[in-house]
């Protein structure tokens, strides 16, 4: 369970609302049952339920266990249809990534604007914690607010990578893996909405020096790109 750090005044804890609805109903936690909970500083430590009815957690012990990718990737994605975003936010959180900023573009198939886009925001962030409570992550991927790409050189790493679906026609492309032979901490990628991406929002990218990479000769939908993508580069780090 991810919890907030005020609530962690001494050893023992009342847990928030939000959790305690879960270990009780959901989970159906007995007193003497322990728990994994994690701070925003990605402190784990063990609890043990004292008292289910009231939420009253113990303190067991710390935890020094990291789950989480040894490098910072930000996922800048082309805001598709919402199920698709909503199961791209879930498989992303899995396979690690830090932070994900959706943007709308000239290609976007949906139409919706950054006021719309922020009352999904709780839908949202519940989905990150849920999937990061599942993966065992030690921290809930962030999530930033609808931009469009004139903004997305706010969020650029180290190395940044746009994946796009005409270099992988042309032949002469940058292979996306052996983009990632670089050295880096901090990475973003980038991927197009269903539509994909406008030759000049390409040129805009690569002014900011953003290198534009293939995925390969097959045209991934909008949402497999960045989980093939990811997937690389968590095999890339284990190597
Ligand atoms: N409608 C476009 C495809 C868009 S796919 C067409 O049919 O040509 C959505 C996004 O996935 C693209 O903008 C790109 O970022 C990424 N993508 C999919 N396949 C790719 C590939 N083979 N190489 C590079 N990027 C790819």
């Amino acid at each position: 369970y991810f919890i907030d750090e005020k609530c962690l005044k001494d050893e023992e804890i009342r847990i928030d609302a939000y959790n305690h609805k879960h270990m009780q109903r959901v989970m159906r936690y007995h007193n003497g049952d322990q728990v994994i909970c994690i701070l925003p500083s990605a402190k784990t430590y063990i609890y043990e339920i004292i008292d289910i009815e009231t939420g009253l957690l113990k303190r067991v012990e710390e935890l020094h266990e990291n789950h989480e990718l040894d490098v910072n990737v930000t996922l800048i994605y082309g805001l598709p249809k919402s199920d698709k975003f909503e199961w791209v936010l879930q498989k992303a959180t899995e396979l690690g990534v830090k932070r994900i900023v959706p943007f709308l573009s000239k290609r976007s198939i949906i139409k919706t604007d950054a006021k719309t886009f922020s009352k999904k925001e709780e839908r949202y962030q519940r989905i990150l914690k849920e999937a990061s409570e599942q993966s065992y992550r030690q921290m809930i991927p962030e999530l930033t607010q609808l931009i469009t790409i004139k903004d997305l050189s706010q969020y650029l790493s180290d190395i940044n990578l746009v994946a796009y679906e005409e270099a992988s026609k042309r032949g002469e492309e940058c292979c996306f893996a052996s983009a990632l032979k670089q050295n880096y901490q901090t990475l973003t990628i980038i991927v197009g909405p269903e539509g994909g991406f406008d030759q000049s929002e390409i040129e805009q990218m690569k002014a900011l020096g953003i290198q534009e990479c293939s995925l390969g000769k097959r045209i991934l939908r909008s949402e497999t790109a960045p989980l093939y993508m990811l997937s690389v580069i968590g095999y890339s780090r284990e190597l």
